[in-house]
């Protein structure tokens, strides 16, 4: 398909190389239009600066970007997330971590999020439940900036630190701690496949077996949270028995895991004894 100025919008809908919903995607980005306004004005012409925009953007997808990066953002559990390529992208996977974490949540607690990314998880806890004190850490300035972004485009009060794991919240302890950290293993596929390519390495792999994070923050967890409060982690689709064994060796009470939407255990966690 020739993206070229006088093409309609609902031509280019059926016509653009992509998969429907990032053709409907790279359409509304490239036009200013929202979903509805792509059906209302199908007969649009474009004009020769859209048809250049557009044509730019398909081609960044062709050659594989990921259509979050493309546009800058990515939605996860019902809000817009700014997303650049220092931080993952949101996975539909993680709201099962959300959810779990909106259910431990007692009225005021205190919520320590490790390596917050973008900040999807402390930014929907804390946009979901204003009352919770919610802190969230990374060890990447440039992520900690796309975080802060995210929570004040969402009035979210959270307090961001720049941290390696514990760090910088030395003496503290919380009623509940979350995290999605770097869980696939150095040499895993999925590393080289899709959006993974394009995702900052860090945040995805520890370089090593992929336990890596997941030892580090168990380990460091008892010294940080209330006695009797969890500690939930996502983790990769094959890691769930891994981690219950690492919660159960660290002597946390209460070791289970829960399945993502896909049917995979993805979440584990477990609770310090009182
Ligand atoms: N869930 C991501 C994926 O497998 C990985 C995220 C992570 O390592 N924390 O695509």
């Amino acid at each position: 398909m020739n993206i070229a100025a006088g093409a309609s919008v609902g031509a280019l809908q059926a016509a653009l190389p992509l998969a429907p919903l990032e053709n409907r995607i790279l359409l509304c980005h490239a036009l200013g239009l929202t979903r509805v306004g792509l059906i209302t004005q199908s007969e649009r012409l474009l004009t020769e600066a859209e048809a250049h925009v557009l044509a730019r953007l398909v081609a960044r997808r062709l050659a594989g970007e990921p259509i979050a990066y493309i546009v800058g953002k990515r939605e996860f559990f019902g809000l817009d997330f700014c997303v650049s390529d220092a931080v993952l992208i949101p996975r539909p996977d993680t709201e099962l971590l959300v959810e779990l974490a909106l259910e431990k949540l007692a009225p005021g607690a205190r919520v320590l999020d490790l390596g917050t990314g973008s900040g999807a998880i402390a930014v929907a806890l804390a946009h979901t439940r204003p009352d919770a004190d919610v802190s969230a850490l990374d060890v990447s300035a440039a992520a900690l900036d796309v975080a802060r972004a995210n929570a004040a485009a969402h009035g979210a009060k959270v307090r961001f630190l720049r941290s390696d794991w514990y760090g910088a919240v030395q003496g503290e302890r919380f009623d509940l701690i979350v995290s999605n950290p770097p869980y696939i293993a150095a040499g895993d596929v999925h590393l080289l496949q899709g959006d993974l390519r394009f995702e900052p390495v860090g945040a995805l792999t520890d370089h090593a077996d992929g336990l890596t994070a997941l030892r580090a923050i168990v380990g460091g967890a008892g010294a940080h949270l209330v006695p009797g409060s969890w500690l939930l982690l996502e983790h990769g689709y094959d890691q769930a028995a891994q981690v219950r064994d690492l919660l159960r060796a660290a002597g946390y009470v209460d070791v289970q895991s829960w399945r993502d939407l896909g049917g995979i255990e993805r979440v584990s966690g477990a609770r310090l004894p009182a």
